[in-house]
């Protein structure tokens, strides 16, 4: 029997798409092998391979005046790849601090320019429980690029709404909430996002770049570091994750069946709207941190009365087959990961445990 997969990342996935890999495994469309055994640069792969930017590019309304690329090293190495590619020496590109990622974020910028925080939401406690107001940015309008974090995985917070930036390419970490509703990917020059939270396994990082942002891009860095390298070879100018980006193109498929990111919005705010009023009704118990305008429909976490109650609540959640409840291990307390492939059902399951440990532990 499968567990219900609260896990931050890798995430669960959905089953279909699982299910699907499970079938064609050993052997791909009658080709007598795996896809993992085919070459990239075989017509089985680059039909799958294909179709997961169709599939993306449908998904999303991406228009043609921007691309998308399959890259490896995850988010983590577009921390890097971005102000290796767009940050002039002498020049400036502004982040957005709201949490521990975009924290990473700059600490990259930094070794290679001169990034400038343009505004944070970082508390005396070290901790983010909120989203900057638009009147608290201080962008620079010559600023090579503004960078966000969309959701913040480990606090529980969530953007509602793009900062006005004017000219200045925008420029998202949307790891951890890609693909969770409907988004108008026009109005960024970069958004990147690794799989292994909301669209798929580990090893492949979707990024959707403007072109001519793109074309902006230093052109003296190592070739495999330029975003035109990968985008002039449809990704696959060396090998690319083949099978993570498969298993990607049935997730995809999942969702297009779905009924797309519209069908994907009402899910999540169902689940979320389900999660936050048990955390409203039970607030005497179960303690929500985040300020109710920047709460994560992806990320919900809270805490119990004593750090041994939400030890206790983790471990007994899991008893009942509910796993990946713990916090990040900086941030304590509780964090339930609620991505695509969570059910509006598995949401009400979590929240049935929780009024039954309330009443015995309150
Ligand atoms: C998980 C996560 C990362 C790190 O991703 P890697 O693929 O491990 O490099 C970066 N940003 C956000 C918002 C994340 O959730």
């Amino acid at each position: 029997m499968r567990a219900i997969n609260f896990n931050a990342g890798p995430a669960g996935l959905p089953l279909p798409a699982l299910e699907r890999a499970r079938d064609e495994f050993v052997e791909f469309q009658g080709s007598g092998m795996s896809i993992l055994e085919h070459s990239h640069r075989g017509k089985e792969y680059e039909a799958v391979h294909d179709e997961a930017i169709a599939l993306l590019t449908r998904l999303l309304g991406i228009p043609d005046t921007h691309q998308v690329l399959f890259l490896q090293g995850g988010a983590s190495l577009q921390f890097a790849m971005v102000p290796m590619n767009f940050l002039p020496g002498d020049g400036s590109a502004d982040y957005v601090l709201t949490g521990t990622w975009s924290e990473k974020a700059l600490d990259e910028a930094k070794l290679l320019g001169n990034p400038r925080v343009a505004a944070t939401t970082i508390g005396p406690d070290k901790r983010y429980t909120r989203i900057p107001r638009e009147a608290e940015l201080q962008l620079d309008p010559k600023a090579a690029y503004v960078h966000i974090t969309s959701n913040n995985t480990i606090f529980g917070t969530q953007w509602h709404a793009w900062p006005q930036v004017g000219s200045v390419p925008l420029v998202a970490d949307m790891s951890s909430d890609f693909l969770w509703r409907p988004t108008d990917l026009s109005r960024f020059g970069l958004v990147y996002a690794g799989a292994q939270k909301n669209l798929g396994p580990s090893g492949v990082t979707v990024v959707v770049i403007r072109k001519d942002f793109m074309a902006r891009g230093r052109k003296d860095i190592p070739k495999i570091l330029r975003y035109t390298t990968h985008a002039e070879n449809n990704s696959l100018y060396n090998t690319p994750p083949t099978f993570a980006v498969y298993l990607m193109r049935n997730v995809l498929a999942w969702i297009e069946a779905q009924g797309g990111l519209v069908a994907m919005e009402r899910r999540n705010n169902e689940k979320a709207e389900i999660l936050y009023g048990a955390l409203d009704r039970m607030s005497g118990f179960y303690r929500a941190p985040v300020e109710k305008a920047a709460r994560s429909t992806m990320n919900i976490v809270f805490r119990l009365p004593t750090e041994e109650l939400d030890d206790r609540f983790v471990a007994e959640a899991k008893k009942q087959r509910m796993v990946g409840l713990k916090g990040h291990r900086s941030a304590g307390g509780v964090r339930v990961s609620a991505y695509n492939a969570v059910s509006p059902e598995n949401i009400r399951t979590l929240v049935s445990f929780m009024e039954s440990f309330a009443k015995a532990n309150g």
